[in-house]
């Protein structure tokens, strides 16, 4: 789950780590008056949509009146921007946050990620951040400082004043950059978090030290230890994902034409492999889970048609503990029950699967059958093509 900018400060705060005085956030539909403008500015007003690059794409404005930054909130809140981190989408800006500008002296980029190949958390920094930190990895990948980190232990002390040398600290700064440091690496760990992202934390023209900016995704399979992350409103499903979550479904949304449904998530992505082997693209990744009863595969299949992409959907179930007979009883009831008018390609396998077969033939629905997942990918492609 990504965390738009001023949730994963709200984060940032908790840990001590310095940012900016916040003015306040407006959802569209509040009013203006809900910021707090009182100080003597200048103010800095920002889109909040999960993607960066926002400085780029006219997101992030500077306001020296009140009145200006009031203004520009206004006009940000429901403005569409397509940065180039949104892969040519737009996304619609809900969110204003406004915060207390400072004054940049230097910019510097520092995240946690999770170094996959370690199997732990490293540190990316750069003592050049700020809006082209991409470019810099790029031409200068030399300037770019990577630190491993042992989850366990967090951020050794010697770590960190090795970081603040390579970044060139000043001395001034360089107890508070140490602190920042290790909590950004305790926010990392304690959030179950991919990614925490700060660029630019700035050394201000007054020599202080703060982080104008954050990025945090979490991990979802840790939101059972994080009822508060749980409760937030998933910004970034669909309105199918989400309703597929209520009912115990697990979908993504993929942008191919051939629904699938599948039970368990290793054949789903077997699935979609094979599917893009056979020449043809997936529209979604779905699970139906370990049940795979009438209820289940009738709310699937509900939530397949509702993708108006779909051109043919392509069953593929296990019987394992479920039986194929009464997998395929359900996939007859679920069907009639739903009407499916578009090519249906169904392929079973597992204990009783001659049963489920036959029970399948002799439905009178108009679907295909599949001896093998090759078979059944080629057939759904060349039924989405025809
Ligand atoms: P992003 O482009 O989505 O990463 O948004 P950022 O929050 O990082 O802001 C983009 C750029 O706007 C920063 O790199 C700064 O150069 C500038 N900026 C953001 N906040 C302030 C501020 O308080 N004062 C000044 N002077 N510039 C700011
Ligand atoms: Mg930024």
């Amino acid at each position: 789950m990504k965390l738009l900018e001023y949730e994963g400060k709200d984060v940032f705060a908790r840990y001590g780590i310095p940012l900016q005085k916040r003015c306040g956030v407006i959802k569209i539909g509040d009013s203006l008056d809900k910021l707090d403008l009182s100080g003597k500015g200048p103010w800095v007003v920002k889109a909040q949509v999960l993607a960066g690059g926002r400085g780029k794409a006219g997101g992030v404005k500077l306001a020296k009146t009140a009145a200006e930054a009031r203004e520009l909130a206004g006009k940000m809140l429901g403005m569409k921007m397509i940065t180039h981190q949104t892969q040519g989408k737009s996304l619609t800006v809900e969110e204003v946050l406004v915060d207390e500008a400072c004054d940049i002296g230097r910019e510097i980029y520092i995240s946690v990620v999770l170094d996959r190949k370690a199997g732990a958390p490293s540190i990316i920094a750069s003592a050049e951040g700020g809006m082209s930190i991409e470019e810099l990895a790029h031409t200068h990948p030399e300037k770019i400082i990577r630190v491993p980190v042992d989850a366990e232990a967090g951020l050794l002390d010697y770590q960190a004043r090795q970081l603040a040398f390579d970044l060139n600290i000043p001395k001034k700064n360089f107890c508070d950059f140490t602190d920042f440091a290790k909590s950004l690496v305790k926010v990392f760990v304690d959030n179950d978090a991919s990614l925490v992202e700060v660029n630019p934390l700035v050394i201000t023209g007054d020599e202080r030290l703060i982080a104008i900016d954050s990025k945090i995704v979490t991990d979802d399979n840790a939101l059972f230890r994080h009822k508060d992350q749980a409760a937030r409103p998933d910004h970034e499903a669909s309105e199918i994902e989400k309703e597929a979550k209520a009912i115990g479904i697990n979908h993504i949304g993929l942008d191919g034409d051939i629904g699938c449904m599948v039970n368990g998530a290793g054949l789903a992505m077997a699935t979609l492999d094979t599917v893009k082997m056979a020449g043809g693209d997936a529209a979604n990744f779905l699970d139906v889970g370990g049940g795979a009863n009438v209820d289940q595969v009738t709310k699937a299949f509900q939530i397949i048609l509702k993708d108006p992409k779909v051109k043919a959907i392509l069953v593929n179930i296990f019987g394992g503990i479920m039986k194929c007979d009464n997998i395929a009883a359900g996939v007859v009831e679920a069907s009639k029950k739903v009407q499916i008018k578009m090519p249906l390609i169904v392929r079973l396998e597992g204990t009783r699967v001659k049963e489920g077969k036959e029970i399948l033939a002799k439905s009178g629905l108009k679907l295909e059958q599949a001896d093998s997942l090759w078979e059944a990918a080629q057939k759904a492609v060349a039924a989405a093509k025809r």
